[in-house]
């Protein structure tokens, strides 16, 4: 945990727990992008250690991995019905490992590639609707089922 760190803070909040929380092991957290959200089923896979990312991991993070990384994407799959899932970590905002795990869906031009990064800066910005409040609690409601 550190203090200056959102991600620890995140962690820690009962409120975003309760709101966003899906599941979490000892080493790994996965919860929905808090509102607003750029899509709804928009995932993310946080390391529960403040680290920064694959490049600190320890020992039994980097055996463990590949696996909490299938798990979630296939989860995001499970609850949106998308044809694939991007999987994309900068940790620029945040020095936490957070892997953004994104529903892509063939018909939805607007999110192919990194204009997917066009779309959660507009988004972010107000200039694209976010996904409804009411979506991503039923994207929560329906991941905790399937964890
Ligand atoms: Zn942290």
């Amino acid at each position: 945990m550190t203090e200056t760190c959102g991600i620890c803070r995140l962690h820690q909040d009962p409120l975003n727990r309760e709101r966003y929380e899906i599941s979490r092991s000892e080493l790994w957290l996965v919860r929905h992008h808090p509102d607003p959200a750029p899509l709804p089923g928009w995932l993310l896979l946080d390391s529960v250690r403040h680290c920064a990312g694959p490049i600190e991991f320890e020992p039994p993070e980097a055996a463990s991995w590949g696996r909490a990384v299938q798990d979630a994407s296939q989860l995001v799959q499970q609850i949106t019905g998308c044809d694939r899932v991007y999987a994309i970590a900068f940790g620029e905002g945040a020095r936490h490992l957070h892997l953004h795990l994104i529903p892509r869906f063939a018909e939805d031009p607007e999110t192919s590639a990194w204009l997917v990064a066009d779309h959660y800066r507009a988004v972010q910005g107000g200039q694209r609707a976010a996904a409804e409040p009411t979506q991503v609690q039923t994207m929560v409601e329906l991941a905790r089922r399937f964890s």
